[in-house]
């Protein structure tokens, strides 16, 4: 078939056709259906050092509640809060979470932080994010226990707040204390839907420490991404000497 056929059989509906899609394939059009509906699209931000069940559980179910329209994990280019330690490539944090979303149809993965230039900062997304989106989407950040209470502190978190909604997510071992639930409401600009989610105790330094080790993650993550760690050798002892995770 030629390439001028193989346009005329798209469906006429069809996005952005080859144009390398601005925030992810599958949601970059979000919002365009019908103008008068209000779509939800939540934004998991994280490291993904690597990813596991515990991020995707936490999307899916934070999606199940909310009603969410799809979920976007979005893995931080140079995470500003782990300057001190060793972080794995970007573009195989990016690849494994891909692999880890695959065959979800309400998941994608988005490239905006790791193509950005220069440190990661949340704001800068979500200014991103809003000016791609028409206004009838709301963009719902989904964040664990452990790093809800540092966002008031966060860069801009004014901007934050008034960019997107917040989901905090529990996390076993981060119970949210009174006073960052105090700090939260004290910021009347920020909306946050505190949401229980089932309690799994995985982390990426878990894994990453297991795999040191020469442990199992089996179960841990998805078989996909175990395969792409093991073939590229991530984790190892030889390869992250020094690394305290
Ligand atoms: P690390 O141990 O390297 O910090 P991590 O497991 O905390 O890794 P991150 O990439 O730092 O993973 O987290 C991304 C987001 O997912 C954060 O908002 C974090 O709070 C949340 N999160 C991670 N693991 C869980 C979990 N098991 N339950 C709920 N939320 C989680
Ligand atoms: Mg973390």
């Amino acid at each position: 078939m030629s390439a001028r056929e193989g346009q005329d059989a798209r469906p006429a509906k069809e996005p952005r056709a080859a144009a390398r899609p601005a925030v992810c394939a599958r949601f970059d059009d979000l919002g365009l259906d019908d103008p008068a509906r209000t779509y939800r699209l939540g934004i998991m931000g994280g490291t993904f050092d690597p990813v596991h069940i515990g991020h995707l559980a936490c999307a899916e179910q934070a999606r199940d509640e909310l009603g969410l329209d799809g979920v976007v994990f979005i893995p931080a280019g140079v995470p500003v809060y782990k300057k001190d330690q060793r972080v794995t490539p970007a573009a195989q944090r990016l690849e494994m979470c891909r692999l880890a979303v695959a065959g979800n149809p309400a998941f994608d993965v988005s490239s905006i932080e790791v193509d950005r230039a220069g440190d990661t900062y949340t704001v800068d997304t979500l200014r991103q994010l809003r000016a791609h989106y028409p206004g009838n989407v709301e963009l719902w950040f989904i964040t664990g226990a452990d790093a809800v209470g540092s966002i008031v502190k966060w860069r801009d978190s004014a901007q934050i707040a008034h960019l997107a909604k917040l989901v905090a997510v529990t996390r076993p071992g981060w119970p949210i204390s009174e006073e960052t639930r105090h700090a939260l409401r004290e910021r009347s600009d920020f909306q946050v839907t505190f949401l229980e989610v089932t309690g799994m105790a995985v982390s990426s330094s878990d894994l990453r420490a297991r795999v040191a080790a020469g442990r199992t993650i089996r179960y841990l993550t998805k078989g996909s991404v175990i395969r792409y760690i093991e073939s590229h050798r991530l984790y190892r002892n030889d390869e992250r000497e020094g690394e305290g995770a």
